[in-house]
């Protein structure tokens, strides 16, 4: 089965590969697809199925015997309680365009000035497409908002995310501690399982 990830993001494409060896994913740029694909949706459902159908779509209309094919795409927001599960499917350009990480996590703490529930959640979902249709999968990982960065690793809003049963942000953790818990992880994980 030829199985392509709906992104051309390296590090999510080599993470993709870890967690589904021995599966062989190609990336968008190695089948050759080079469009830009707007997220419009306002879940992070609406916008990994978009991005999903596009791409299948697209395979479709090269002429492709779409039978022994798959497409997933991902999509991940973080949700922080107290805010209504704010940023969401807006978290990379919550603080406006063009999105700034750090410009974000600013924003997070301001927003969280003297708010006591600073429970959050990473939230990654996965649509997988084929010939029959298709279906989701989400990973989740539960935590909490810091009272200020810490931590030199990561991107987004690792330097203020405090993950469950750890005292350190994601940004203090090894790369590997992370990426052994992480909702893209938890979410490979099942996307995984659906595919055994
Ligand atoms: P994407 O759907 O993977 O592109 O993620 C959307 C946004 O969520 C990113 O731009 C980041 O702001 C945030 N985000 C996603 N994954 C992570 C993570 O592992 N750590 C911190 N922030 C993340």
């Amino acid at each position: 089965m030829k199985i392509v990830f709906a992104s051309n993001n390296a590090h999510k494409l080599e993470e993709v590969r870890k967690i589904l060896a021995p599966m062989e994913v190609l990336g968008l740029r190695e089948v050759g697809f080079d469009s830009e694909i707007d997220e419009t949706g306002t879940t992070l459902e609406a916008n990994s199925m978009l991005k999903a159908q596009v791409v299948w779509q697209w395979l479709v209309e090269q002429g492709i015997d779409t039978t022994m094919w798959g497409v997933f795409a991902d999509d991940t927001g973080l949700e922080i309680a107290a805010l209504g599960g704010a940023p969401g499917v807006y978290s990379a350009r919550w603080a406006g365009e063009p999105s700034n990480d750090a410009r974000n996590r600013q924003k997070a703490l301001c927003e969280l000035t003297g708010v006591q529930d600073r429970s959050a959640r990473f939230r990654t979902v996965i649509t997988w497409m084929d010939a029959r249709g298709a279906q989701q999968v989400e990973g989740i990982v539960k935590g909490r908002m810091a009272e200020e960065e810490s931590g030199e690793g990561g991107f987004g809003y690792d330097a203020l995310f405090i993950p469950e049963g750890h005292h350190a942000t994601f940004a203090a953790l090894p790369a590997e501690e992370k990426n052994a818990i992480s909702h893209r992880a938890r979410a490979l994980h099942a996307l995984r399982a659906l595919l055994k």
